[in-house]
């Protein structure tokens, strides 16, 4: 199986400035590993076109973009944790770009495709923050939809983040299920995603969140995954399956508590692939948060060994979930919720 990776240089100018954690050197550093590894090899890397404002507008508000884009040609802040530098609207154009140009290799022949500067999930219609500046998801979903008319589609967003900007964007739609798994938000940026949030009326059961404690585990975390995701998603039948795949959730990433390792990403792309084959055979895989640089790569790494089923992969000694009970106190706690929706 081939799969796509989108690549520009100028991916590494998403750099919001030397303090800050989102450094702009991490695609040009992934892609160098995987190169080492020899696994870049086993990719067709494709240059992607920057998201014109026509493929923004089919999601955020013309006074948004006209915000970003002035504050652009300024440089200023988005939000208090969000610096503009200028320049940052074409930047922010070309990752929303290398989504979209993933989306359509799925369509060309390709049964994954991945975007390595990808996975803005905090950015809604007309606000944002999180170090996002266009929701690259939904911009990759309408461009899609409007293109092939698609039906259903299936977010598993598994950023220790809670995606709060998608879910706004998607909170009323039944065409989408928006699937995150996160730290609780009683102790994590962005506060939202609780168990009990699952949409309103005819769209409950759409949304679905698991918010987990922090110190929780990889085992832990593979096992909320097969009580969770492979069932709804089965139910769900996706003609596309979008795998936000940030790695903050690594033990070492100075944004949060959580204490996955290495081999856990292996297993969660093993089964997101798995998922897949067994469903639309289209997956695109946006790289998301991770922010400890040389982890965030090994964990990236990782990922793209699970993708395309490699032998070998990265492996570092187990850390014990500080509190298995809790985290399965809480998996059944959305499994309750969500028993009225799917069978689970
Ligand atoms: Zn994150």
């Amino acid at each position: 199986m081939t799969c796509a990776l989108v690549y520009h240089e100028d991916f590494n100018k998403y750099d919001l400035g030397i303090d800050h954690p989102l450094i702009g050197d991490k695609p040009r550093n992934t892609l160098r590993f995987f190169k080492e590894k020899n696994l870049l090899s086993q990719f067709t890397v494709l240059t992607p076109q920057k998201a014109t404002e026509k493929d923004l507008l089919r999601v955020h508000d013309a006074s948004y973009v006209a915000h970003v884009k002035a504050l652009s040609q300024t440089g200023g802040w988005l939000s208090s944790d969000t610096p503009a530098p200028k320049g940052i609207f074409d930047i922010a154009c070309l990752a929303t770009g290398g989504s979209i140009c993933a989306g359509d290799a799925l369509f060309n022949g390709y049964a994954c495709a991945l975007n390595p500067l990808a996975g803005f999930h905090h950015a809604s219609r007309g606000h944002s923050s999180g170090f996002c500046f266009f929701n690259d998801i939904a911009v990759t979903i309408e461009y899609l939809r409007e293109k092939h008319h698609l039906k259903r589609i299936m977010i598993i967003d598994l950023d220790v983040h809670h995606g709060n900007g998608t879910q706004d964007i998607y909170y009323d739609d039944t065409t989408v299920v928006n699937l995150s798994f996160h730290q609780d938000g009683r102790t994590l940026y962005p506060g939202t995603g609780a168990a009990e949030t699952i949409g309103r009326d005819d769209t409950a059961g759409y949304t679905v969140n698991l918010p987990l404690p922090p110190g929780t585990g990889g085992a832990s975390y593979l096992k909320a995954f097969d009580a969770i995701v492979p069932p709804i998603t089965k139910q769900f039948d996706p003609e596309l399956i979008i795998y936000q795949s940030g790695v903050d959730t690594h033990h070492a990433d100075p944004l949060a508590d959580l204490n996955l390792t290495y081999q856990t990403y292996y297993h969660l792309a093993t089964r997101v692939m798995t998922l897949s084959k067994e469903t639309c055979h289209k997956l695109l895989v946006l790289f998301g948060g991770g922010y400890n640089s040389i982890h965030a790569i090994h964990s990236y790494y990782n990922i793209a060994c699970g993708l395309l089923g490699t032998q070998t992969y990265l492996q570092e000694p187990d850390i014990p979930d500080t509190s298995p009970e809790e985290v399965a106190g809480a998996v059944d706690h959305v499994l309750s919720i969500l028993r009225k929706y799917w069978t689970l």
